[in-house]
């Protein structure tokens, strides 16, 4: 397991910036333009342990997610598309089946390998590193709306 930590978007600038835990004494500051996020994260969250509120709002509710970097999909999907054409045209059908078998295992193996992310419902905070909760389930669409709508 990773060491843990929090990403948060900034209050100012809305950008993306991630602080190591234990928080420090710069914790939640934005590398981008300097603002002093608040970042209050509980005693358990500082110990790396149940994430029971959210370090940057103070919200209750998180969901669970795959870490799951975008571009690493696409690359993935794009050398699997190169890979079986040059098969392809090296050895034939077989071979390119062969290959796509074999990416979607690579696929399939990676995906759970993925550690699960922590995200606050309101401010979508990530908090990675953390054991997760049973208390908070994957994303559910009509509690995001909840928030949506009371801001
Ligand atoms: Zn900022
Ligand atoms: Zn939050």
């Amino acid at each position: 397991m990773n060491a843990p930590s929090v990403g948060f978007f900034c209050d100012e600038c809305s950008l993306y910036g991630v602080y190591p835990i234990p928080a420090t004494e710069s914790a939640g500051r934005c590398e981008h333009c300097g603002h002093e996020n608040p970042a209050r994260p509980s005693d358990s969250v500082n110990r790396g342990e149940t994430v029971d509120s959210c370090p940057q709002c103070s919200n209750l509710r998180f969901y669970h997610r795959k870490d799951f970097p975008q571009q690493l999909g696409c690359a993935a999907v794009t050398g699997t598309v190169v890979l079986s054409s040059i098969a392809y045209a090296l050895w034939d059908v077989p071979a390119s089946i062969a290959v796509l078998v074999l990416a979607s295992i690579a696929d399939l193996t990676l995906y759970h390998r993925l550690s699960e992310v922590t995200v606050c419902y309101r401010c979508h905070a990530e908090l990675r590193g953390f054991p997760l909760s049973p208390e908070h389930g994957p994303f559910d669409m009509h509690v995001a709306e909840e928030y949506e709508a009371g801001q």
